[in-house]
């Protein structure tokens, strides 16, 4: 039974609260779940009812709920410190410290860091950093940054233009302009005629024909997430990353990974482009970072393109209020000791991934599942209406949603991925 104050809670909701992703008027008509606690890897709603959270919130509570530790670091430093800023030549304790935890864990030719308040903001930075590298290198006429359909890069102006999210970009447009989108390497729903191996390079071959297209002396950089997170968890054939990555060399092109998802072990290393040996040039972060009890996100920028903004660039006119703000990074610096100590990383990449490979695998057997596939703590099931075909369900029967909706009922969170496309 809902109690009387629950019942005036969903109300309020309904009445006043805009909800990011939503239908408001359908769900003012179906009102809203009411969630009310978390501990571990359980949320509890309204009801009391526990409910196994795969979704770690929004793929950012990866050392789960209820951590004492981050709660005494943000205590600690709310009476410390609760703000200050780090413009006009100021620091303070929590961001000195955590730009230089995060510059450790980071592959070796990264060593500066720019924080930000979120996965967006961290790429709308990436915009401005790309597109100044190329001003200050003398080729202010490399302006195209190439990204992928169905790629997801945050919801403002910049990270709408830079994702390939067709549904967003049809509303409050025009986006960004000088960014193309090239295919997604996701083999099941497009390649499924080739091999995995031959549809990978097929992909990097339509970056290198963009390229061309465009022409090589105007593209600044390409953006993608190592494993495709809101767009369905789209783990690329093997062979797409490396041949990416050697288009990309041949024509002098920055790479930026976006590392919101698969940063802070969710593949089972420290970030996605360590599992796929990536070496990017910048890498926006966010979400796990500080396992999202504040928020805070970042972007590690590689020596090459920090050089140049650091000795030619003067003033880089950018920033945000909350950039480094001490209390969140206070979390992030105590999240990110937490996970070291208890080898969370590790964990991932030798038991808890392998062990939910073999049992995720398992599900293929049934009959709705067209393929089961997993990396690390990251997996995702296509729904099939004929296995031998892969044909799906007519989206009007809503074969994802029901699913979601039938998880949740029986007391699993989990995500229904059918955008529109
Ligand atoms: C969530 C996400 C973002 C945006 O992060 P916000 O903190 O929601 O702004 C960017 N990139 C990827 C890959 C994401 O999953």
């Amino acid at each position: 039974m809902t109690s009387p104050d629950a019942a005036r809670l969903k109300a309020l909701d309904r009445d006043h609260y805009m909800h990011p992703f939503t239908d408001f008027k359908a769900l003012g008509d179906e009102g809203s779940r009411l969630i009310t606690a978390a501990h571990g890897v359980y949320i509890e709603d309204d009801e009391g009812r526990q409910i196994l959270d795969a979704m770690a919130g929004l793929w950012c509570v990866n050392l789960g709920y209820g951590r004492q530790e981050l709660v005494g670091a943000a205590t600690r430093q709310l009476q410390q410190l609760p703000y200050y800023n780090s413009f006009f030549k100021t620091t303070h304790p929590p961001a000195a410290e955590l730009a230089d935890t995060l510059c450790g864990l980071a592959p070796g030719h990264i060593n500066r860091v720019f924080f930000t308040g979120s996965g967006s903001e961290a790429n709308d930075t990436v915009l401005r950093m790309v597109r100044r590298y190329w001003a200050l290198k003398g080729q202010p006429e490399k302006q195209w940054i190439i990204a992928r359909d169905n790629a997801y890069h945050g919801s403002t102006v910049a990270g709408m233009s830079l994702g390939g999210m067709a549904p967003m970009q049809a509303q409050g447009g025009p986006c960004v302009p000088g960014i193309a989108h090239i295919r997604q390497p996701y083999w099941f729903d497009e390649g499924r005629e080739m091999s995995p191996e031959a549809f990978g390079k097929v992909c990097a071959e339509a970056l290198e024909a963009r390229i061309q297209a465009l022409g090589p002396d105007k593209v600044a950089a390409f953006i993608a997430e190592p494993v495709q997170g809101a767009g369905g968890a789209i783990i690329p054939p093997e062979s797409y990353w490396p041949a990416i990555k050697d288009v990309l060399s041949r024509y002098d092109i920055l790479l930026v990974v976006d590392e919101v998802i698969c940063g802070f072990g969710r593949l089972g290393e420290w970030f996605g482009s360590v599992h796929y040996d990536l070496e990017p040039d910048l890498m926006p972060i966010a979400k796990g970072l500080s396992s999202g009890y504040l928020p805070i996100g970042g972007v590690l920028v590689g020596d090459r393109v920090a050089r140049t903004l650091i000795d030619d660039g003067g003033e880089f006119h950018h920033g945000f209020t909350y950039s480094g703000h001490p209390v969140c990074a206070a979390v992030a610096l105590e999240n990110l000791r937490l996970m070291k100590s208890e080898s969370v990383v590790e964990q991932v990449r030798q038991v808890t991934g392998p062990y939910l490979a073999k049992r995720w695998k398992a599900l293929e057997r049934h009959p709705l599942i067209g393929e089961a596939r997993s990396l690390g703590l990251i997996g995702a099931l296509e729904i099939v209406a004929d296995k031998a075909t892969g044909a799906r369900f007519d989206k009007s029967l809503k074969a994802g949603e029901t699913c979601r909706d039938i998880c949740f009922e029986l007391g699993l969170v989990m995500r229904c991925c059918a955008w529109p496309r």
